[in-house]
């Protein structure tokens, strides 16, 4: 069996977003495999842990996954100031006399961006709602590289690395079968610090604020790349639940059309025709998305990757271009409607780029999570918990189809939910040994 074939059976989907299926990313060859080592996003620390922990197997997966694609160059992009990781990479590529070369990113958010690592890496613009392989380039993060690495010696994508941190005893590393509950997890970090908080499941700036009751049936999936335990007022809360039309009131009345949102926004410096200002102005006056679909302004929401630069960051009236642009993005969906760009246009960045890069500390500070942020956090755990439930849906594409019913015995590793016949999607596995209990959106596993 081949890498590819290998990938594929594991079940391993990109770590670091929405969970594409890491083998039909690698189809179709490649100038640049990139490794996204960034971790842009404040308070995760789960790939700098995996880079300064398992450098040598990260680079071996590497050197032979770059031979299997036929990629002409892997690079590894990494902060400059994650000196230790680099001088562990650097040591294994030696030791290991592997072609990869380590690209030193500055400290800026959205660093570890796709379109924005692949710019940095090549000086290629990915174009407007294209792919990265458009301008030759594959990115995958250093977990998924992870993932791959044990795909290559037949273990299937049963465990996740995550971090834990915040309000909590110990801010903690973990690596828990994919299906543990949020709740165990933060036992395992020594609990909750605070009566009333806020969990995000992500990083504070792209990841998801969740209520008490979501974090109770919250699950760690493939894609899991932190929980963080968070005060209950902050940025990270994105405005308390303020519905649309509340942000529409808003915008109406206080956005004074500075255009920052604009000037600082990463894909607009990337020459993406993407002005989160021009639509503020529209939606603010029309104050109903439904009736501005057929707008080009507004349909360019669609290529907005949704890093929050411009409301956490640029806005100085605490607006929400953000999540409007998600609001709209969802209506486009709906409608069938796809933002209409120019097949043979010539994308370039700004020459002001360079200038307007976002500082990791200030997002840091600006997301409300500074006093987090140097937290040293090295210590791995690992949790082994007597009941998993399994999400049959942890990638893009269709769910798993379960191949166990409630009261089959299964071993670790072993298949419980295969891909849909001529489906995109992967399969699943069980993270451990034990009982089903039950199956449906979830496979529930009691362990033995
Ligand atoms: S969230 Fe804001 S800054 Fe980020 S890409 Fe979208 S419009 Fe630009
Ligand atoms: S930065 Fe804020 S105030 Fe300025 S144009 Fe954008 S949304 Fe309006």
């Amino acid at each position: 069996m081949g890498i590819l074939d290998k990938i594929e059976a594991a079940g391993v989907v990109g770590c670091g977003g929405a969970g594409f299926p890491t083998c039909k990313k690698l189809q179709g060859g490649m100038e640049y495999l990139i490794v996204n080592g960034a971790e842009c996003e404040p308070l995760l620390r789960t790939d700098r842990f995996l880079m300064l922990n398992e450098a040598p197997r990260l680079v071996r997966t590497i050197a032979a996954l770059g031979a299997e694609v036929g990629a002409a160059h892997c690079v590894i992009a990494v902060k400059r100031h994650y000196r230790e990781e680099i001088a562990a990479l650097r040591q294994a590529i030696e030791a290991a006399c592997a072609a990869i070369a380590i690209h030193e990113l500055e400290s800026f958010y959205p660093a570890g961006d796709e379109v924005t690592v692949v710019y940095e890496v090549t000086g290629r613009v990915v174009p407007p709602a294209g792919l990265p392989i458009s301008v030759g380039a594959v990115v995958d993060n250093v977990a998924t590289i992870y993932a791959i690495s044990q795909a290559m010696e037949d273990i299937p994508f049963t465990h996740k690395y995550l971090t834990v941190t915040g309000e909590v005893r110990r801010p903690v590393i973990l690596r828990v079968p994919v299906g543990t509950r949020y709740r165990d997890c933060l036992e395992l970090a020594g609990g909750v610090l605070r009566e009333s908080c806020s969990v995000v499941t992500g990083g504070p700036m792209m990841g998801r604020p969740m209520s008490m009751e979501e974090t109770e049936n919250a699950v760690v999936t493939k894609t899991t790349s932190g929980i963080l335990v968070l005060p209950p007022e902050g940025p990270y809360a994105r405005g308390g639940g303020m519905d649309l039309t509340g942000m529409f009131r808003r915008a109406r009345a206080a956005c004074i059309q500075c255009s920052l949102c604009s000037q600082l926004c990463p894909r607009h410096m990337l020459g993406h025709p993407l002005e989160p200002h021009r639509i503020m102005r529209k939606a603010a006056v029309s104050g109903d998305i439904r009736e501005l679909l057929n707008d080009a302004d507004i349909q360019r929401a669609q290529l907005c990757c949704e890093c929050g630069v411009c409301e956490t960051y640029a806005c100085p009236m605490g607006l929400q271009p953000r999540q409007i642009n998600r609001a709209i993005k969802a209506e486009l969906a709906a409608a069938g409607i796809r933002c209409r760009i120019p097949s043979d246009a010539a994308w370039e960045a700004s020459a002001c780029r360079v200038y307007r890069k976002a500082p990791s500390d200030r997002i840091a500070a600006r997301a409300g999570v500074w006093k987090y942020s140097g937290y040293e956090i090295r210590e791995l755990l690992e949790g082994a918990p007597e009941r998993v439930e399994i999400p049959v849906k942890m990638h893009i594409g269709a769910p798993a189809v379960p191949v166990v019913a409630p009261g089959d015995r299964v071993s670790a590793g072993q298949l419980i939910a295969r891909v849909p016949e001529e489906a995109l999607g992967a399969p699943v596995h069980a993270s451990i040994g034990g009982r089903v209990e039950s199956v449906g959106r979830r496979i529930v596993i009691i362990g033995e």
